[in-house]
């Protein structure tokens, strides 16, 4: 089978970990638990930035939010190793800048998700993610962003959503950790029969 997985804030915790940077670098100390709450994927807000001052802020901060110590979910890449080692080709799609592929792709090798170059895109933008995917023809997709999500309804493939606190209304299969997947595969699996 096929899997494609999109990578931030679905395989890592990239926001919760722009979350701290942003308290460290303005110096603010805003409770955790306004983050869990937010309805959006912007956090910018929780700072009292505009739109056009969070855009700055999170373009200024990328080298730090990418590639510093950002944590995988738990048992995200011992969970994609499972896979790979039975059989199953993974694919990542990630909407992260064309200038950011490659070290994003050396990183994620770093943090221990299986890699193979072929099968690492990135540069496009939410909406063409869609093609990407239909291209590829994937069994399951996985990705955390309502906008995406959105664009692959009616679509032949098995789409889940990683739980956040965003996308909570979507009525999509949902995963909350990544240990649960073999679980939720052989449910979807016995759904089908
Ligand atoms: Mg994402």
């Amino acid at each position: 089978m096929k899997f494609g997985f999109d990578i931030d804030d679905t395989l890592i915790n990239l926001r919760e970990h722009a979350f701290h940077l942003y308290n460290r670098k303005l110096n603010r100390n805003v409770d955790i638990s306004l983050f869990y709450d937010l309805d959006k994927v912007e956090i910018h807000e929780l700072f009292g930035m505009t739109a056009e001052e969070g855009g700055k802020m999170w373009r200024g901060s990328l080298e730090d939010i990418y590639y510093t110590n950002c944590p995988p979910y738990p048992d995200a890449a011992e969970t994609l190793q499972r896979l790979e080692e039975e059989g199953h080709e993974i694919y990542y799609i990630t909407a992260r800048p064309k200038e950011h592929g490659k070290r994003t792709m050396e990183w994620m090798i770093q943090t221990g998700f299986p890699v193979r170059e072929d099968r690492f895109y990135y540069g496009m933008n939410d909406e063409d993610k869609v093609h990407i995917i239909n291209e590829l023809e994937l069994d399951y997709y996985f990705d955390d962003k309502p906008a995406v999500l959105e664009t692959l309804s009616g679509r032949p493939l098995n789409v889940f959503v990683k739980n956040q606190s965003y996308n909570r209304y979507l009525n999509i299969p949902r995963i909350n950790n990544w240990s649960e997947l073999f679980e939720l595969l052989s449910e979807e699996q016995e759904g089908h029969q």
